[in-house]
């Protein structure tokens, strides 16, 4: 499973994601993946609507 680099929450599988290859002259750093969507942001929440 793939860690967001982000928001560090799981991407779980059908989730799009961003990899981000480092830069390969400062050392052998794995890539990191981060959610496609603004994973910062709280994912809109659906209320109930109530009337
Ligand atoms: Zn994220």
């Amino acid at each position: 499973m793939k860690i967001c680099d982000r928001c560090g929450k799981p991407i779980m599988r059908g989730e799009g994601y961003d990899t981000i290859v480092p830069d390969s002259m400062s050392g052998a750093r794995p890539n990191t993946y981060v959610h496609q969507w603004d994973c910062m942001r709280p994912r809109a929440v659906f209320l109930p609507r109530v009337r």
